[in-house]
């Protein structure tokens, strides 16, 4: 065996494994008798680089899927890629300096393909880098056909259990995109505005409006008022005169008007914001829809049509100005939606679009079926599920995406879905297979594609053999994820497999933070706290990327990057490879009988097993790490090594052997304790002790060997006698002239004498001792004041006593000191006695150990 570097080259052994290893052992077997543990990895969005945020994620993950492994599970850490939607069109835009409409459809898809196959190459580099164990048997892009197809069946099957429908309703809708997006795809931001107030012709006389939107003037269909608002009794019921476009609307009353806002009455149009689509369902309005889907006047705005939303703002303001219509203004304070992609204000419209049911009770009844770690993160979900007041609208006006698989006939305008056999397809390049029920067979195809979150939602159910196998492993184990998409992910993945299978998704859902920058921000380029993985490869090491991971927090907890947790894993790395490198020319497997120490070392191995089962159990992983290195540093470096030292450059022998053996076991051990965390370090220990991959291996067991109390006591011994040795300014191996153990524990000396480099010998019982004054030291700061000029007599005097004789006047409460013949009494805070501890008439100091006395020759 060649012998190992002083320094731990991270390097060079992390490269190294990374090129030798076999991925396979990581595929997950469905023929498999083990329980098995399928976990719903998230598929992220293959655009840009794997970050630091994407690490900490992984990193959890792949600690589960190690451990799980390890612990005789059938496990499969499959990895996905959410490729289509908006990020990667608007990326393609960008780069092409072109718009979606401006090139063929199938060539835009093209170039969103080829950008999404690059992004995915760096991910791959960059997860084999960190050492995760993917099963890369099953990788699913959404974007192929083999998973395309899940998603359009998954669209057919609940368009036939009427989960599905189509229907023209108010959307979000964001007009630089053009496309509708889903309500958890409306961010919300507080901007300054301007509050417009306006007069309205009134049959009888005029009324007086405040709204911040007079551009949607045009769309107005009702103006509303508090049935509770004494000043405006004579006005409900009537009718008011819209002004420039000049028809008439009703004046409804309606307990959601806040009287105090503005002038107590405000304007319904379809649609400035929610509030308006709830007034006009249950009030039954007209519709007047003003804006297009590209975010311009329709005809109906009369003059201003074709003009922008904040064109028509600017003019129309004028206008109303001019005409004395408006005649005040104020700053407002509003909350306005945003398209979550590229921060546009979004407009609602109505559109016939596709939709799906929610049914909220059946989440949430789902919901507590599945362990939620943190527990807390359940009630996100359950008040989001809550605020639901729209179906989920699922077609988006976009190309790079899931088709919908339907046509329109253009007949009788009746829909056809297609039929489960005729997928995977586009409307648009197939035609049905069939005839319209009103027998044509000329079809307009269906433009519109799908929500990128029906590709994702069904992830768990992909993974788990939907649909094909007849033996659908549902529900899967583990979801873990980020709580910033609670709303979306986890609330979407919960409805489809409700909706398709009638079962929950996972048993569990691990929520993990979000890794910020070093000063605790969220990180990004512009605050100049942005690392990238690959850094932290390059100086310290994926390795110590991954215990920053663990150590980081529990799970929920937004963890901050930090340098200085890098530079404490790459310390342990190091401690333990200087464990590893002084150990291996020393140890050997070998049956023999443990002596004490050894017994003590094995039951402190037993219990670090216990303790780091069970927070992996709980997915605590920074107290596992924290138990794994606390035992490394302290119990084996710095205690069982230093004390079995003597035995393990001794004579071959019963007592080598042992010490030979134990050492062994605990470096194993450790070596597989820390594969999850540490798969490169643990490969290479294990390696190079066994020959074998600490990969396949099993998860340590305890074996419930109890404390052993004597080899505790040496251990504890040999401590203190370090401590004595330290206070007297000795060397730690400079030897004692001799040490006598007693203990009831009949301890082993061997070891101690090695620590100690002293003879060492150990008896039963106590020590019988004898205490004997050598020296009195007289207090000045009491016989001056007290004594005055007779004081250097009176120390004097006490310097020429038997100090044996002082220190029993003393105990006795006075002390006489014979002064020529003048006796003068002192009190016994006068002197102070130095005395010596004698065994058998010689002189020691006493160390006091629990379960010891001990005693040191002087
Ligand atoms: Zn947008
Ligand atoms: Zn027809």
């Amino acid at each position: 065996m060649s012998e190992l570097s002083k320094e731990y080259n991270f390097k060079q052994v992390e490269e190294k494994w990374e090129q030798s290893w076999d991925s396979s052992i990581y595929y997950f077997d469905w023929e498999s008798k083990k329980p098995q543990y399928i976990i719903d990895t998230p598929p992220p969005y293959p655009t840009g680089n794997f970050h630091i945020g994407n690490a900490l994620n992984w990193c959890y993950i792949d600690f589960v899927a190690r451990y799980k492994r390890m612990r005789g599970y059938n496990v499969m850490f499959p990895q996905g890629w959410d490729c289509h939607g908006l990020p990667t069109e608007v990326k393609v835009e960008q780069i092409n300096h072109i718009t979606k409409n401006q090139v063929p459809r199938e060539e835009f898809r093209r170039l969103c393909e080829k950008l999404t196959e690059e992004a995915i190459d760096r991910f791959h580099k960059s997860m084999g880098r960190l050492g995760l164990s993917i099963d890369w048997s099953n990788e699913y892009a959404t974007m192929k056909p083999e998973y395309y197809v899940k998603t359009q069946t998954s669209f057919v099957r609940m368009y036939q259990k009427g989960q599905i429908y189509r229907e023209d309703h108010p959307v979000n809708w964001c007009p630089r995109c053009g496309t509708a997006i889903a309500l958890a795809e409306v961010e919300y931001d507080s901007r300054t505005s301007t509050l417009n107030y306006m007069h309205f012709q009134a049959e009888d006389g005029e009324i007086e409006i405040a709204t911040s939107r007079p551009e949607l003037l045009p769309a107005c269909v009702a103006v509303a008022v508090n049935p509770g608002d004494q000043r405006y009794q004579k006005y409900i019921g009537k009718t008011v005169q819209v002004p420039i476009f000049d028809y008439c609307v009703p004046v409804l009353a309606d307990p959601a008007v806040d009287s105090s806002f503005g002038s107590g009455f405000v304007m319904i149009c379809t649609f400035g914001d929610k509030q308006d689509v709830r007034w006009w369902m249950e009030h039954h309005l007209p519709l007047r829809q003003a804006i297009d889907r590209s975010g311009r006047m329709m005809p109906i705005a009369g003059p201003y049509s074709g003009l922008t939303v904040e064109e028509t703002k600017e003019k129309i303001t004028r206008d109303l100005t001019e005409q004395g219509v408006i005649f005040k203004q104020e700053p407002l304070e509003q909350n306005v939606g945003l398209c979550w992609r590229c921060k546009t204000p979004i407009e609602i419209l109505s559109e016939p679009q596709w939709f799906v049911r929610i049914n909220a009770p059946e989440i949430k009844k789902k919901a507590e079926e599945i362990e939620w770690i943190p527990p807390h993160m359940r009630v996100r979900l359950e008040n989001w599920t809550d605020s639901m007041e729209w179906d989920w609208c699922i077609s988006r006006q976009r190309i790079f995406a899931t088709p919908i698989p339907a046509w329109y006939c253009r007949q009788c305008h009746e829909v056809l879905v297609a039929e489960e056999d005729w997928l995977p397809l586009d409307p648009n390049l197939t035609s049905p297979l069939r005839r319209c029920k009103c027998g044509s067979s000329d079809f307009i195809p269906e433009q519109d594609v799908l929500d990128t979150w029906m590709d994702s939602s069904i992830s768990a159910l992909a993974v788990a053999g939907w649909p094909d196998r007849t033996d659908l492993r549902m529900p899967t184990q583990l979801r873990p994820q980020g709580h910033d998409i609670i709303r979306t992910w986890a609330f979407y993945t919960i409805l489809r497999t409700q909706a398709l299978e009638g079962i929950r998704p996972w048993d569990a859902i691990l929520i993990n933070g979000m890794a910020l920058g070093e000063d605790g921000h969220k990180m990004s380029k512009s605050l100049n706290n942005f690392i990238r993985p690959e850094e932290v490869f390059e100086s310290n090491g994926a390795d110590a990327l991954r215990q920053w991971a663990a150590i980081g927090g529990s799970p929920g907890n937004d963890i901050p990057f930090q340098w200085k947790e890098i530079t404490a894993a790459s310390r342990f790395q190091q401690k333990l490879w200087s464990i590893f490198r002084f150990s291996l020319p020393l140890i050997a497997p070998a049956e023999a009988a443990p002596g004490q120490v050894d017994r003590w070392l094995s039951a402190e191995l037993d219990q670090l097993i216990v303790k780091t089962t069970e927070a992996m159990d709980k997915f605590q992983f920074d107290e596992a790490l924290k138990a794994i290195r606390a035992f490394a540093w302290d119990v084996l470096a710095d205690n069982y090594i230093e004390l079995v030292k003597a035995r393990l450059y001794g004579p071959d022998g019963p007592q080598k052997r042992a010490a030979q053996n134990t050492l062994y076991v605990a470096l194993e051990t450790l070596a597989r304790l820390m594969a999850p965390f540490t798969p490169f370090l643990s490969e290479e220990i294990y390696h190079t002790l066994t020959g074998e991959s600490v990969h396949v291996q099993s998860w340590p067991t305890a074996q419930n060997r109890p404390m052993d109390l004597a080899g505790l006591a040496v251990k504890e011994i040999a401590a203190a006698i370090r401590r004595y040795k330290a206070e007297k300014g000795m060397a730690l191996n400079s030897p004692l002239p001799g040490i006598v153990v007693y203990s009831e524990l009949d301890l082993e000396t061997a070891d101690l004498a090695g620590v100690a480099n002293s003879p060492v010998e150990s008896r039963t019982g106590k020590p019988l001792l004898e205490v004997k004054p050598i020296a009195v030291k007289p207090q000045m700061k009491v016989i001056g004041p007290r004594c005055k000029d007779m004081s250097q007599r009176i120390i004097a005097a006490l310097n020429s006593m038997d100090p044996a004789d002082i220190s029993r006047q003393k105990e006795a409460g006075s002390i006489d000191v014979d002064l020529d013949g003048e006796i003068v009494q002192l009190p016994p805070q006068a002197v102070e006695v130095e005395v010596q501890t004698l065994s058998a008439g010689e002189a020691v100091d006493i160390i006091k150990v629990k379960e010891a006395t001990v005693l040191v020759r002087r």
